[in-house]
């Protein structure tokens, strides 16, 4: 149950399926296509068992559903787990009652032995819900994470700013996937390591994807670097840069920089997202944050000094030169430990 392949938590929790597409960045949705797969393929077989059509409650996955019977399952994982709220859709939905979504809280209230991750392109309802929450206190939450999902410059322009605003202790985007360069600075800001606390990356898979420029990638690792947010690279998605790529018989296609023309156009070869793999450069970027969770009673505090005191990364041990401020961060998983088992 909540099992998942995804890299950067331990399990999913779906209290809510389903979801329209309202950006560019949803144009494959995996989530979309995951449904469209297998919510289908289970119907035919529940069908085909019970020998009657259409008895079968699977419902097309741009209807958005609540699940209440699915309230309890954070409760059945004893062990501290990390999870990812909603891989299905988005909890921050037009269609998902806010009760419903209290509802949700409640129990991520009770059971905050485990850190919760929630992501939505939905930013404008979540500061809709909270308005609405008068009794919202982010001290109450260090166990959860909120986090955007963006794909390019425009998508960060509108919901980064919204989520700096809003009263969380920890906020992460996913810029996933990644189809066009995003300044994170919104070309002024200057310090956006005092409200982002993670940032997940990568390019995209699946019938139909696009190609993610190296330099958007690695601009992307560098502003993080030079703010000292962890940075975590997903992969390539289904394109890696041809340079360095032996077997070119795949189809390739050029992608432009428009932000910086002068880094000229790169050749782009279309490969499986397991031959793209997860490198720049020749490194590995799996940095996470790390933990403060709630486990048997006792509360266990990592690296509570700050939040970027010893934040490691491949090149060495970054510290923060000015006392950051105290934040809950989120559990450091064993490093690549599912990467490696894949
Ligand atoms: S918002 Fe997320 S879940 Fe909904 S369609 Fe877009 S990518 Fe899919």
């Amino acid at each position: 149950m909540g099992d998942t392949k995804i890299e950067w938590v331990e399990k999913v929790w779906n209290p809510v399926t389903g979801c329209q597409k309202i950006s560019p960045g949803c144009k494959n949705c995996y989530a979309a296509v995951y449904a469209h797969r297998f919510w289908n393929w289970k119907k035919f077989i529940n069908d085909s068992y019970n020998g009657r059509k259409n008895q079968v409650n699977v419902r097309p996955f741009t209807e958005v559903q609540c699940h209440p019977d699915r309230l309890d399952h954070p409760a059945k994982w004893k062990r501290p787990r990390t999870i990812f709220v909603c891989s299905m859709g988005d909890l921050f939905h037009e269609d998902v009652p806010f009760h419903f979504i209290d509802d949700v809280f409640d129990v991520m209230a009770k059971n905050d032995q485990h850190i919760y991750l929630i992501l939505t392109k939905r930013v404008d309802q979540l500061a809709n819900y909270l308005s609405y929450d008068q009794k919202w206190n982010k001290e109450l939450w260090p166990h959860v994470w909120f986090g955007a999902s963006i794909e390019n410059q425009h998508a960060w322009d509108d919901r980064a700013l919204v989520l700096k605003n809003l009263p969380f202790l920890n906020r992460f985007v996913s810029i996933e996937p990644l189809i066009d360069p995003v300044d994170m600075a919104f070309g002024h800001d200057t310090d956006i390591g005092s409200w982002l606390h993670w940032v997940i990356a990568g390019g995209e898979t699946g019938y139909g994807s696009r190609p993610m420029h190296p330099s958007w990638i690695k601009s992307l690792k560098t502003q993080c670097m030079d703010e000292v947010i962890p940075f975590f690279f997903k992969g390539w998605g289904n394109w890696i840069p041809d340079s360095g790529y032996e077997d070119k018989s795949g189809e390739t296609r050029v992608v432009w920089n428009d932000q910086y023309p002068h880094v000229g156009g790169q050749l782009m070869v279309r490969v499986s997202k397991k031959k793209a793999g997860f490198l720049i450069d020749g490194k590995e970027w799996s940095q996470f944050p790390i933990a403060r969770f709630k486990w048997a009673g006792f509360r266990h505090e990592y690296n509570l000094i700050g939040k970027h005191t010893n934040l490691e990364t491949p090149d060495g041990v970054y510290v923060k030169k000015t006392p950051p401020v105290k934040i809950p961060i989120l559990k450091c998983l064993d490093k690549n430990t599912k990467r490696r088992s894949a």
